[in-house]
């Protein structure tokens, strides 16, 4: 037996305080703020087997959505697993952008390419009921967390497609595209370091520049867009111009770059004429 108080003391000695806390809430089933007003409670050894456990491997570098399970996103909590990226803060940027760019009432089609966790796709079709989406991925296994997401927040007007960038779209048009895909460069030193090791590599490196998605979805996407459609990507803080000018090259017109929270370019996106 041990005190909340006590546990959450000596693990904050190990890992960041506020993992101490997600991980030692969700070992007993509670929220955060509960642990505050039970400070003195004893934990049984269940949950304390639970949380030792969790610590050990949060010690050992696991990132903490991927040992409890999920990762806030949006409105939503998103179940995650390592076939998943987790999703980031960053990717609201792209989802804001995205729906300042469809209409709240007339029905439009929407297409997310390397959905992960479906966090893209969720977050657009839940704030645009009148939209079709159709999420697709490489992965099946993350395909299958996107659908349980779907499931589990009731989002009826997504589809989810398996497949390669463009190669998963049998036809159609889109009247807007959006993508989170991998753009680290397979040489970055981060790949090796803290939690990204834990992530899969294909959702975040992407050739020598990281740039080899963003090119096969720059030259493969617009074909799918309406006349007027617009083409979003995610991409790294160093890659705007890069990624403008591949944007530009494939024909879209008004292409720029969003930045994010941190005013770091994140964001590029183009409309194709029309
Ligand atoms: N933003 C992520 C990171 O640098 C990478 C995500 C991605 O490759 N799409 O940690």
């Amino acid at each position: 037996m041990a005190r909340i108080d006590a546990t959450l003391r000596d693990a904050r000695q190990r890992i960041d305080s506020a993992d101490a806390e997600v991980l030692l809430a969700h070992a007993l089933g509670r929220s955060r703020a509960w642990l505050y007003a039970h400070a003195d409670d004893e934990l049984d050894d269940d949950a304390l087997q639970r949380f030792r456990g969790w610590l050990a491997r949060r010690q050992a570098g696991e990132p903490v959505a991927y040992l409890i399970g999920h990762r806030g996103f949006w409105r939503f909590d998103l179940k995650v697993s390592p076939a998943t990226l987790i999703p980031r803060a960053d990717t609201e940027c792209l989802v804001e952008l995205a729906l300042a760019r469809l209409s709240t009432d007339t029905p439009t089609r929407v297409l997310d390419l390397g959905t992960g966790s479906g966090a893209i796709a969720l977050s657009i079709a839940t704030e645009r009921p009148a939209a079709r989406v159709l999420a697709t991925d490489a992965s099946g296994d993350a395909l299958s967390v996107a659908r349980a997401n779907a499931k589990a927040l009731g989002v009826a007007n997504v589809a989810f497609r398996q497949g390669d960038w463009l190669c998963a779209v049998a036809g159609g048009r889109f009247d807007l595209i959006a993508s989170n895909p991998p753009y680290i460069a397979d040489g970055d030193a981060h790949l090796v370091q803290g939690d990204l090791r834990h992530e899969p590599r294909s959702a975040l490196a992407s050739g020598v520049d990281g740039l080899d998605a963003i090119r096969t979805i720059s030259r493969d996407a617009p074909a799918f867009l309406e006349p007027g459609g617009w083409l979003l990507i995610e991409h790294g803080w160093e890659q705007g111009e890069a990624v403008r000018s591949l944007l530009t090259g494939a024909g879209l017109v008004d292409v720029h770059t969003a930045q994010d929270l941190e005013q770091r370019d994140r964001v590029t996106l183009g409309r194709r004429p029309g």
